[in-house]
């Protein structure tokens, strides 16, 4: 009944093979939400549930649904026995696509929620709260689990297997078992009525279904070997044996001591033997192969030493024990644990964590993707040990899946991972911690447009669970909740720790004019200040870490006769300069050109790439210091899978002098030998075309700061900029986070940013700019218009906000405008900004609007691009 097509579900339990439900017939209808993300679509379809699948269709399944002459895929968000359709004219669901729903009624909700929040369709929240193997093509096996199961007498697991099986069941599960693996609609034809047996065994734990990805590169099969016969027999064999097969004879010796079976790798290290004597035994019949898919833990075979809780400082418990008795109040609360770097933020995470699962609830753990290092998972692992799930996207799609897994099956009770691990199917979470919170990267850029921190938040005051958001520098948007008054938004709490533990001052700070050095004659990166202090620490044997800011600081090929930059012919931005390949890339479109000889415009020779690459930076260090180790870390050097944890482990071993990186050597590195930290250009981010420009610029600067002197060694900073008076350079050089916001909060009210408003960026794009423009203004005006009719109040004047009281309601849409990279791929873009303040559904309004554009979107191959509160304004 498999219907091909692009959209058609892959694999099934087809209502042909299910056999039907014991308790007869009810009516029951499902609400679907299918998978084609379209105006018309969004929202749910009645369907029936016929008798056989009722019992395996719940709120959060994936259902294939027929819908006009395709099956789609589609996500249950609703169940009931009535419907207002007409239900003779319903069609029924044919295929339930997993045994365990992946998603629950609260991650639905959550959905609904995020489509009107963000202004996407519910499809794509649900899609992107489900890993990728799950969209992926895959075959849904059965395998063998185990036999440990809860047994209400309590016997061991293999006795209350043996007992509580009927002979059909055992049939089943010798079946599964000789096979390893078997396809779910293989087993259901051998067994055609085995349905709820089958579903009795997996409930039970003693089956499992695995969704093996179809292209079998990505599933982890292990061969396993095992005695196929009882001890006795297994020595009595080994007699037989001749002296030739030494190899052999051992090997059924030991297998006579071993009921359990071994993988094949560890037995031929173990017993120094080869996989032809294996080969050898089991075409004899003595020894059974069998292959298995097994977990692919990223960290397996890593050892964890277990480590206990610290005592807290009192700083430390200061800020644990309010979290602490909210939790045990099990009160929704948020938090903003404001610490400087080093101030020992992890230990209060880590205690929150354990009083939660003493609770018998779970945690989710965000850290931002760059700072997911082994180092950062280390500490949860050895607290926790291997009740923690670790998801980031270095893992490969079936090392996700299998993390992903042991949520839903319970095996674990806190997730550690990147952004999206916020919909960690978990069903009692009682703790959120998001660390690094002001970190640009926990907002999706692409639909659906999340903001992680919203949505924990979101998550979290439905399930009467914690949140605590930690970092040295605070986003704006979460202090300035810590001061809220509106009555609609419950204030966050702040909790402070200002001072590192045990005392560890916070490291000197030097600010370096690269003005001065100039004059002074010195055209090298590095300034007299920071080479000095380089060449101290080389003969000291400390390490350094060097930060080069790569972003702004673009490797652009330029004409040093008449000044041409060489650009993207398809989009307005320089082509970025790669010197291994020697090529010019677009980081746009993925144009990729070969290095020009000769200037295009005058045909001058002396063109050449600018600017100043991590690569350029180890290349003076060498010419600087002879012989000088230095690990670089780039997105050239970490693309490789495991090589980031590798050089770390390096620095970590001091087999390097130096660390020289981008934003990743400025995140969440504690390296007890690290005494110097030099920042080459603390401008470069200052200047892109952003209101958060000085945010950014701070926050960087505060964080690799932060890196040296940790431990007992005191640390030291050389900052070198062009700019040494800018405030954001100023306040970072004095760990002055009060006085960067001071400053920073007047400037966002004068200029009516965030934290004064909230902010929409609705950008068009079109091959034609007189079609932008038209449809632009047209959006505007209609915007505006629904404004005035909402009876909210009337537009200010342009410019008005500041004078206005902070409170007051406040809406102007600006623009349309040419946005800052005016054209990508040969479509030019426009774009309009909604500021506004308030408890007003702007998102509806605006989602309202957008749908009045839809036959132009289509008609005129229009795009238009919502992003609500947006982090990139390009
Ligand atoms: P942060 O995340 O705030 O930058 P960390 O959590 O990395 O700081 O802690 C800094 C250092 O202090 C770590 O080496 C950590 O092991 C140590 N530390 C944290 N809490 C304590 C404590 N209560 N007693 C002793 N050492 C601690
Ligand atoms: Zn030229
Ligand atoms: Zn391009």
């Amino acid at each position: 009944m498999t219907k091909e097509g692009a959209t058609a579900p892959s694999a099934l339990y087809d209502g042909a093979l299910l056999q039907g439900d014991l308790f007869g017939e009810r009516r029951l209808y499902a609400q679907v939400i299918v998978d084609v993300p379209a105006k018309q679509t969004n929202r749910p379809f009645d369907y029936i549930v016929p008798p056989q699948l009722q019992s395996w269709v719940a709120v959060g399944s994936r259902v294939g649904v027929p819908f006009g002459p395709r099956t789609l895929q589609g996500f249950v968000v609703g169940m009931s026995d009535r419907t207002s359709m007409d239900a003779g004219k319903l069609k029924p669901v044919e295929q339930v696509l997993d045994l365990v729903p992946p998603l629950n009624p609260e991650l639905v909700d959550l959905a609904r929620w995020m489509s009107r929040t963000y202004i996407c369709h519910e499809i794509t929240a649900l899609q992107a709260m489900i890993p990728g193997a799950l969209k992926a093509k895959y075959e849904k096996m059965i395998a063998f689990a185990g036999e440990e199961t809860h047994s209400p007498a309590g016997e061991t697991g293999r006795q209350a297997y043996m007992f509580a099986r009927s002979p059909e069941e055992e049939n089943i599960v010798a079946f599964v078992k000789q096979k390893g693996a078997v396809p779910a609609e293989a087993l259901l034809r051998r067994f055609p009525d085995a349905s709820l047996m089958l579903r009795n065994l997996l409930e039970q734990g003693i089956l499992a279904e695995i969704n093996s990805v179809k292209d079998r590169m990505n599933a982890k099969k292990v061969l396993y070997v095992e005695a196929a016969a009882d001890r006795a027999t297994m020595l009595e064999q080994a007699e037989k044996l001749g002296a030739g097969a030494k190899r052999q004879k051992e090997l059924m010796v030991f297998f006579a001591g071993q009921p359990e079976p071994l993988p094949l790798a560890e037995l031929t290290e173990k017993l120094n033997i080869s996989a032809g004597s294996v080969k050898a035994l089991a075409e004899k019949g003595w020894l059974s192969v069998q292959e298995r898919e097994v977990y692919r833990d990223p960290y397996a075979g890593r050892q964890f030493a277990k480590t206990e809780p610290l005592p807290l400082t009192d700083q430390q418990r200061g800020a644990f024990v309010p979290i602490s008795a909210a939790l045990e109040e099990r009160e929704h609360r948020v938090f903003l644990l404001h610490g400087v770097t080093g101030s020992g933020k992890t230990e209060v995470y880590l205690q929150s964590i354990q009083q939660c699962l003493d609770q018998g609830r779970e945690a989710i753990v965000l850290v931002p993707e760059i700072s997911l290092t082994p180092q950062m998972v280390e500490r949860f692992k050895s607290r926790f040990g291997d009740a923690v799930a670790v998801m980031h996207s270095r893992l490969s799609q079936g090392e996700r899946y299998d993390e992903w897994r042991k949520i839903g099956t319970k095996q674990v009770s806190v997730v550690i991972g990147a952004r999206s691990a916020v919909f960690a199917p978990f069903t009692k979470l009682g703790l959120i911690i998001i660390d690094e919170e002001h970190e640009a990267s926990y907002k999706q850029e692409e639909s659906p447009k999340y903001h992680a921190r919203d949505v924990a938040v979101q998550r979290a005051s439905h399930q009467g669970a914690v949140v605590v958001l930690g970092s040295a520098t605070p986003s704006l948007e979460s202090y300035a909740r810590t001061n809220e008054r509106s009555a609609d938004r419950s204030p966050f709490q702040l909790l402070t720790m200002e001072d590192r533990v045990e005392g560890r001052p916070l490291p000197a700070v030097h600010i370096v004019d690269l003005r001065e050095e100039l004059k002074e004659g010195n055209r090298s990166m590095f300034s007299r200040g920071l080479y000095k202090a380089i060449e101290e620490r080389l003969h000291k044997k400390e390490q350094t870490v060097l930060l080069l800011n790569r972003r702004g600081y673009s490797t652009f090929v330029m004409c040093r006769s008449c000044g041409y930059v060489v650009q993207c012919p398809h989009c307005d931005i320089s082509l970025t300069y790669h010197q291994v390949s020697r090529t010019m890339r677009c980081h746009y479109c993925g144009l990729s050109e070969p290095e020009p000889k000769k200037c295009p415009s005058c045909e001058s020779e002396h063109i050449r790439y600018f600017g100043t690459g991590t690569q350029r930076v180890e290349e003076e260090l060498g010419k600087l210091f002879p012989g000088i180790r230095v690990i670089r870390m780039d997105v050239d050097t970490t693309s490789e899978k495991g090589a980031h944890e590798r050089l770390l482990t390096r620095f970590r071993n001091k087999q390097a002098d130096v660390l020289l990186g981008t934003q990743m050597v400025a995140k969440g590195l504690d390296f007890p030998d690290v005494t110097l930290v030099g920042v080459i250009a603390a401008d470069t981010v200052l200047h892109l075309p952003d209101f958060r420009a000085a945010e950014k610029t701070f926050q960087l600067l505060t964080q690799v700061a932060g890196r040296a002197g940790r431990h007992k060694l005191p640390g030291e900073v050389f900052i070198q900029t062009y700019t040494p008076d800018h405030y954001s350079i100023v306040t970072a050089s004095h760990h002055d986070y009060a006085s960067f916001l001071e400053t920073e909060l007047e400037m966002r009210r004068e200029r009516g940013y965030p934290p004064y408003c909230d902010l929409v960026l609705i950008t068009f794009s079109h091959e034609q700019v007189p079609m932008l423009v038209r449809a632009g203004e047209s959006f505007a005006v209609r915007l505006k218009d629904k404004w005035k009719r909402s009876g909210a109040g009337p537009a200010p004047e342009r410019g008005g906000l500041c004078g206005r009281g902070v409170d007051a309601p406040y809406f102007e849409v600006y623009g349309p405008v040419a946005s800052p990279i005016p054209r990508i791929k040969d479509r030019y873009r426009f774009q309009c900004m909604v500021k506004y303040r308030g408890d007003i559904d702007v998102s509806g309004m605006i989602a309202e609007v957008a749908a009045a554009f839809d036959d132009t979107v289509r008609q005129e191959k229009l795009q238009i691009g919502i992003d609500v509160n947006p982090q990139v304004l390009m």
